[in-house]
């Protein structure tokens, strides 16, 4: 089994201040992927500008000051999920246009946090639709969250990772994102970053930082904490570029080290 992550980074515009798609991303990568040799595959893409821009202007996910606020925050948290599902709906549609048995999973329906964390979430579906030969799509999302402070959350692609990883023990977890892996610094800022090939633990960095764009799930920092999760509990991921021809292509046909390999010291 393979998990995928696709960054929003990548399949969205995500500067842009409203939703939009790019769409020539996500048709070279559905190609892609259909052009790759996988047995059970679960996708999951992150939310871009489809989701970050309402989630930060609506402050979803942040502690609730009083009544007027929380109707607010409730009608961002529907704009958000509105808005995060029609991207998941156009990157089904791009993938079956290749040929892939793609289903949608929304994890609002599903998912529910305490305190940010994924706490419930029943996985029977999803293997019952891997079992069957689909290919489920998951995507970050606004969820309903137990703790009385906050009441909604934002669940990033990232965590889903982490919780379909710790859960469904895949053989590969690969992350496309926009840069060639995880740099010793930001390289968007530092034109002298260095790439690492192997992170066994947050301390490899000098700073790894959110991204750059509205993320309000963390950006390259919250991703790291997720892989790094994962590795302690022995699943090795990868993140490369997908914004380079073929790399998850070659990533999914079985290829290593094309961009930072996430593993824990001990397995070193
Ligand atoms: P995605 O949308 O692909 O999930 P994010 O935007 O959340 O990705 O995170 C990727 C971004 O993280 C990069 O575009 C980069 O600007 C930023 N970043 C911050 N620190 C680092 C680092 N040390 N190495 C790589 N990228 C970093």
């Amino acid at each position: 089994m393979i998990i995928l992550k696709i960054g929003g980074s990548v399949i969205t515009k995500k500067d842009s201040k409203t939703p939009l798609l790019d769409s020539e991303n996500l048709s070279r990568i559905a190609r892609e992927i259909a052009d790759s040799s996988y047995d059970k595959l679960i996708i999951v893409h992150g939310a871009g500008s489809f989701g970050h821009p309402s989630a930060k202007k609506y402050a979803v996910g942040e502690k609730i000051q009083n009544e007027d606020d929380f109707e607010r925050k409730k009608l961002g948290f529907c704009i958000t999920q509105n808005s995060v599902k029609n991207l998941n709906a156009q990157v089904c549609e791009y993938l079956r246009r290749e040929g892939i048995l793609a289903v949608s999973i929304q994890p609002s329906s599903f998912v529910l946090t305490k305190n940010k964390r994924i706490t419930h979430a029943n996985l029977d579906l999803i293997k019952k639709y891997l079992d069957s030969g689909f290919v489920p799509v998951l995507y970050g999302d606004a969820v309903l969250d137990m703790d009385e402070d906050i009441r909604m959350a934002i669940l990033s692609g990232d965590q889903i990772i982490e919780y379909l990883g710790t859960n469904l023990r895949p053989d590969k977890v690969i992350l496309g994102s926009d840069v060639d892996g995880i740099y010793n610094k930001n390289p968007k800022k530092y034109p002298n970053a260095e790439l690492m090939h192997v992170v066994t633990s947050g301390e490899d960095l000098e700073s790894v930082e959110g991204s750059q764009t509205t993320d309000v799930t963390g950006g390259m920092r919250g991703k790291l904490r997720e892989l790094l999760s994962l590795a302690e509990m022995g699943i090795e991921s990868e993140i490369l570029n997908a914004g380079r021809n073929n790399l998850i292509k070659r990533a999914i046909n079985g290829e290593k080290g094309i961009g930072t390999l996430i593993r824990s010291k001990n397995r070193e």
